[in-house]
């Protein structure tokens, strides 16, 4: 087995990976950033629509909003981190290092100066904050990204390749075991920073793209790693899943005064919040379901807006997906963001030494039981440039790496799909937007035989699908086992009984 020595091994390559790797090489190191993806479009980061927050001149108003839409739970010390490195990190890596166009107050794309710049409201935020490129923020950001990582000499990038497991040794880590084209070798590392995004493939339906498995939750938790508020996921209220492909309509829309109708044709949200459209996105979602189970539909009407002005990329993928956005567009609540995951100081260190988790894969207590709007790039952002920063220095030492036996390399392929196919549906009926204690029990059961099922295999086989499997069940485990030890519904995390206890 061959293997290979690099200063900082970043594992993912979304916003939060190359902000990690340009923090690290701006320090003076050698970066290998290892991506299963093989084009942009293979991380959450290249999907966002509505943009990334900044705190512009009023930040105390920035972190009273983050702390109201996470139902008061979110940690104040990591608000304050990203809250007073926002204006900063925007301004050096985005604006200045990579030039991103974002839109201008006098019109998209026109050649304004900075200061011009077009600041978008959005859900829970009670003031415009939000810099976007339409409603293709994460594309303008992301490519960039990777082009100028990509022509640094200091950097490595390999994609097609998957981080199946850490190589760890008494409360240290030292590398990862990456394959590529069915090959598996140890790269081992002075510091390893987990970006490896969300858990979109726990659930059948998601925003996030494929490939969103769970991984760096599921090989930080398997070495020892703590992880922290893993029940807390965030559902997006306004997910187009008629349409051919299905697609995100960017809360932007109901900031611009989209309204949302019910299958009667009435507007529902004043009756469930006073902030109506704009309410916190659990209160909408909810909201959402409940209205598609007893009137058959909701529709986004995007009539109050001058639409194919504001959102010219969501008309494209209305046209392309088959939607006439001008009898609204049909939504439902999916999948979206995990606010807990490897729990990280705010450098981004994890509980085992010379491991870093950044960007959706970590919990840094910036969401708390549930994620304003538009802080998830900024997350990526900040802790990426902190995690990369801090991870430089470290010696690289090699270590007899753990052996991965392939001796029926064909048998996993079927079994991972069919048991990933059981896995969603359980997460789906038992984990999802609300709960039930017995409905969890069930859950852990279910996923207990699972991940049992999968260890089983893993013993003799290696492959890409089911190491995929194996975090996707660790990770769903985490979420199940923390969603049944909290009693108490808090942003995110709903208990139907407990609620309607609380309501009495
Ligand atoms: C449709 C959509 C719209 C959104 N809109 C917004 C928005 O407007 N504003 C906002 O702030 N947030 C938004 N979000 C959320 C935000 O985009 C993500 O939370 C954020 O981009 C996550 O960044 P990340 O770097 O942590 O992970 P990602 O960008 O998902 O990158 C994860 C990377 O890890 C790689 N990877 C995974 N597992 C492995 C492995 N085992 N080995 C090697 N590589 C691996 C993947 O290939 C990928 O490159 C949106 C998300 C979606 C899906």
């Amino acid at each position: 087995m061959s293997e290979t020595t690099t200063d900082v091994l970043v594992i993912g390559s979304g916003i939060a990976g190359c902000a990690a790797a340009l923090a690290a090489v701006r320090e003076g190191a050698d970066v290998t950033m290892a991506t299963k993806a093989t084009q942009p479009e293979g991380s959450s980061s290249w999907w966002a629509q509505g943009g990334i927050a900044v705190s512009k001149d009023d930040p105390e108003q920035f972190k009273a909003d983050i702390i109201e839409a996470s139902d008061g739970t979110a940690d104040p010390d990591a608000v304050d981190v990203l809250v007073e490195n926002a204006n900063d990190a925007v301004r050096d890596v985005l604006l200045e290092t990579l030039d991103v166009e974002f839109d201008r107050a006098d019109g998209a794309g026109s050649p304004a100066s900075k200061q011009d710049l077009d600041f978008g409201q959005e859900a829970a935020h009670s003031d415009e904050r939000i810099l976007h490129v339409d409603a293709s923020t994460g594309k303008a950001i992301h490519v960039p990204f990777l082009n100028y990582l990509d022509a640094h000499d200091s950097v490595e990038i390999r994609e097609d390749t998957a981080a199946l497991d850490l190589v760890r040794h008494e409360g240290r880590v030292y590398g990862a075991m990456l394959e590529h084209d069915g090959e598996v070798e140890p790269t081992f590392a002075g510091a390893t920073i987990l970006a490896t995004g969300g858990i979109g493939e726990l659930y059948p339906n998601s925003t996030n793209p494929v490939g969103m498995t769970g991984d760096g939750i599921g090989m930080a938790a398997l070495a020892g790693a703590d992880v922290a508020d893993m029940e807390y996921v965030q559902f997006h209220p306004t997910v187009c899943v008629d349409a051919e492909e299905q697609f995100l309509v960017s809360e932007a829309v109901r900031g611009e005064g989209a309204l949302l109708k019910n299958g009667d044709g009435e507007r529902f949200m004043p009756d469930y919040h006073d902030d109506a459209e704009l309410a916190p996105r659990d209160v909408v979602a909810r909201a959402v379901e409940t209205e598609r189970e007893q009137t058959g539909e909701v529709r986004l009407d995007v009539s109050p807006l001058d639409f194919e002005r504001e959102f010219p990329d969501l008309v494209e993928l209305c046209e392309d997906g088959g939607i006439d956005y001008t009898d609204g567009i049909p939504v439902a609540a999916a999948e979206h963001f995990l606010c807990g995951g490897v729990a990280v100081d705010d450098r981004g260190r994890a509980s085992l030494d010379d491991l870093y988790a950044v960007g959706e894969t970590a919990r840094t207590g910036v969401h708390g039981a549930n994620r304003l709007a538009s802080t998830s790039l900024l997350e990526g952002l900040v802790w990426g440039l902190r995690a990369g920063e801090d991870a430089v220095g470290r010696e690289v030492q090699t270590m007899e790496a753990p052996e991965l036996l392939n001796r029926d390399p064909e048998l996993p392929e079927k079994f991972a799909r069919d048991k990933f196919h059981r896995l969603r549906r359980v997460m789906d009926e038992y984990v999802g937007l609300e709960r039930t204690p017995e409905d969890l029990n069930r859950a852990q059961g279910v996923l207990r035989r699972l991940k049992g099922e999968v260890d089983a295999y893993v013993r003799t086989r290696t492959s890409r699908s089911l190491y995929e499997l194996r975090h996707a069940s660790i990770t769903a485990l985490l979420i199940a086992r923390a969603a049944s030890e909290n009693p108490e519904s808090r942003g995110t995390h709903y208990l139907a009984e407990a609620a309607e206890t609380t309501a009495d």
